[in-house]
């Protein structure tokens, strides 16, 4: 079988959880994936199994019931969320909703709560579901609209959730809810908060059971609250910490989804493989016409480099750093990946790719959504250039020598801005100066430099450009330019330039 790649740096531990699981994912879950298909029915048996051996407990404490002895938590539940997608990508739903679900109670809650559920999660005993979405609201989380309104001891929940997963199926739901509409609270992010609302309370139910598109069996619901009180103890952390609560996981969150999509690319590779070899065409195997090698060699490279990007991730996670670039390049890198792997995979399989007796046509189906779930794609990769950059620019920031005394001022310090931007525009001509060269270059500070470069503004000798209301940038403006240097000064004539007749 096309098993998890084991990782020069994986522990004995962490090996043999890769085998148990593929053995898990061929013999259960890939032999029952069919009959799911067909029946829509909830596979309980698999939840129950992967309870059993203790799977729910990756990110549980020993104390709680959480196992792991030398496995690294990060690296352990990707690896089970690799080899479940493996088998068939519904089972992922299963596994990564109840982590998710739980992970705040582990992260902030208070000692009452980690023993009242955390044992019972970590055997899956009891599943608990993550619930954000809302019928107005999807990709705009801070907009959640449900409410949450304290009244003595309880808080009176209202409101609708939607695309829950497990909905109906978990007993905890882990709800984030409006406390505030404060707009104070809600510019800095202190409106939502987090609570745990367990099946059959007052007020609570499932109003309609959705139906997808792919991984048939998961369940997705429309959750209805209506004046439902829930204890002032169910709920995690402070009032206003929702957002951090909620923000707070995303990073696993994101990996474990690109864990998946290593596995269900592994399955779509070896699927494909067994047909192209088999398949006789031009009196040749699919296998050996070049077309074909490039798709399946295409196919190949993503699904190992998605693999080698998310167990490197796993890894630094497991020795405790924390990694937000490179979990959301996973994400966004390894469903792309995905999706592109599983149509050429339907490809290579010609018309028997469009037909439900392969399994590429399931793979296909089921992989769409997490290119939509988890963050957008299209949020996730503004999300990569805004935390690259920033890093980015930390690390130019750093190599710069700190300004803590201005070295000039008044007149002398207008003059030498402007024969500095008059410079800069001889080497960059299209470009502003950034800020922080100039205090660097003229020796000024900050405040030194805004004074001086706004009275250079007010005389129009320099054009600004403001960040949230700061000076960023700066150029000279024709007036600046000339009045810095005379126009011999910015002359550039290359050799191959016949002066004589060329330049006027
Ligand atoms: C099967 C399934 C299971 C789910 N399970 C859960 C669950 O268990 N719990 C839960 O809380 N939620 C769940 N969700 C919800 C899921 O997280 C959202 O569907 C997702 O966040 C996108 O929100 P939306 O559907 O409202 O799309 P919208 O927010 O309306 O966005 C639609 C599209 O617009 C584009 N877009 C939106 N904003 C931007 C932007 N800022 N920049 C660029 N493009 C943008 C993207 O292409 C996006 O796909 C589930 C969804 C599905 C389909």
């Amino acid at each position: 079988m096309y098993t998890a790649e084991k990782y020069l740096w994986w522990s004995e531990a962490e090996r043999k959880l890769a085998d148990e699981v593929a053995d898990f994912s061929d013999n259960v879950i890939r032999a029952q994936i069919n009959e799911i298909e067909r029946t829509k029915k909830f596979p309980w048996n698999w939840f129950e199994e992967m309870g059993k051996k203790g799977w729910y407990g990756a990110f549980i404490p020993e104390k709680y019931g959480g196992t792991g002895k030398g496995i690294g938590r990060t690296t352990g539940f990707c690896i089970v969320l690799e080899e479940i997608a493996r088998g068939a990508p519904v089972a992922v739903d299963f596994y990564e909703t109840t982590i998710y679900g739980y992970s705040p109670i582990v992260r902030f809650g208070t000692e009452k709560q980690k023993k009242k559920w955390l044992p019972r999660l970590a055997t899956g005993e009891l599943f608990a579901a993550i619930v954000i979405t809302e019928p107005f609201m999807g990709s705009d989380a801070a907009n959640i609209q449900t409410t949450a309104v304290r009244k003595g001891n309880e808080y009176v929940i209202n409101g609708k959730k939607r695309f829950i997963t497990l909905g109906g199926i978990a007993n905890l739901y882990v709800v984030y809810c409006k406390t505030s509409d404060d707009p104070e609270d809600r510019k800095n992010h202190r409106h939502l908060s987090t609570f745990v609302v367990g099946k059959g309370t007052p007020g609570f139910t499932v109003e309609a059971i959705h139906d997808p598109m792919g991984r048939f069996g998961s369940r997705h619901a429309v959750l209805n609250f209506d004046e439902v009180r829930v204890p002032k103890e169910n709920r995690i952390l402070n009032e206003g910490d929702g957002w951090k609560i909620l923000t707070d996981a995303l990073n696993i969150e994101r990996l474990g989804v690109a864990a998946g999509a290593v596995g269900t690319s592994r399955c779509a590779v070896a699927a494909t493989a067994d047909y192209v070899t088999r398949r006789v065409a031009f009196n040749q195997t699919l296998a050996d016409i070049p077309g074909v090698q490039t798709m399946c060699g295409d196919m190949v490279t993503r699904t190992n480099l998605i693999s080698l990007l998310v167990y490197y991730s796993a890894h630094k996670m497991d020795l405790g750093m924390d990694v937000p670039l490179g979990c959301t390049i996973a994400k966004v890198f390894a469903t792309q990946s995905l999706m592109k792997t599983v149509l050429d995979a339907v490809q290579c399989h010609g018309g028997d790719g469009y037909m439900r007796n392969y399994p590429t046509e399931r793979l296909m189906r089921d992989s769409k959504l997490i290119e939509i779930g988890a963050g957008a794609n299209e949020l996730m990769q503004h999300l990569v250039w805004r935390l690259w950059l920033k890093d980015y620019l930390a690390m130019r920031s750093a190599g710069r020598k700190p300004v803590t005394r201005s070295s000039i001022s008044g007149p002398a310090a207008k003059k030498k801005i402007l024969d500095a931007l008059a410079e800069f525009y001889c080497r960059h001509p299209a470009l502003y100066m950034e800020k922080e060269e100039m205090m660097e270059k003229l020796g000024l500070t900050a405040e030194d430099l805004d004074k001086a470069l706004e009275a250079a503004e007010a005389e129009k000798l320099v054009a600004l450009y403001r960040k949230r209301g700061r000076i960023a940038l700066a150029k000279a403006t024709y007036t600046g330019l000339k009045k810095a240097k005379p126009q011999k000064y910015y002359n550039f004539f290359p050799d191959f330039v016949d002066k004589e007749r060329e330049v006027f």
